[in-house]
């Protein structure tokens, strides 16, 4: 299991208390809002830490570059890839490629 296995099961197993607290502190570090990719639409939701919530549900988006490489999520979680907003989170994208 890989470091950032390690930091997604940790979250995941914690009690739903522990979890929330968890997650709202990784939103607080997320800089997707500085991003040329993050649109209007994004922003009128609220919608932030695609890496661990997924990809955005219902936004279209044009690529316009990633800042996620900078993030301090990144170094955090272990983190490798980039446009989780669009390609889903790792899970996420684990699942596409296997067809699930
Ligand atoms: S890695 Fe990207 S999606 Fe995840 S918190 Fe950072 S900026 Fe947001
Ligand atoms: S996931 Fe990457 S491309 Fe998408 S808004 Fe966040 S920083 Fe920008």
């Amino acid at each position: 299991m890989n470091s950032s296995e390690v930091f997604l099961q940790k979250i995941a197993g914690s009690d739903a208390t522990a979890r929330a607290g968890d997650i709202d502190r990784l939103h607080e570090l997320c800089i997707c809002n500085s991003c040329l990719t993050y649109n209007e639409c994004m922003r009128e939701k609220g919608e932030l830490l695609f890496c661990i919530r997924g990809r955005s549900p219902s936004c279209t988006f044009e690529k316009k570059g990633c800042t996620c490489p900078t993030c301090p999520v990144t170094k955090l979680a272990g983190l490798s890839r980039t446009y989780f907003c669009i390609r889903g989170s790792k899970q996420e994208q684990r699942s596409t490629a296997q067809g699930l």
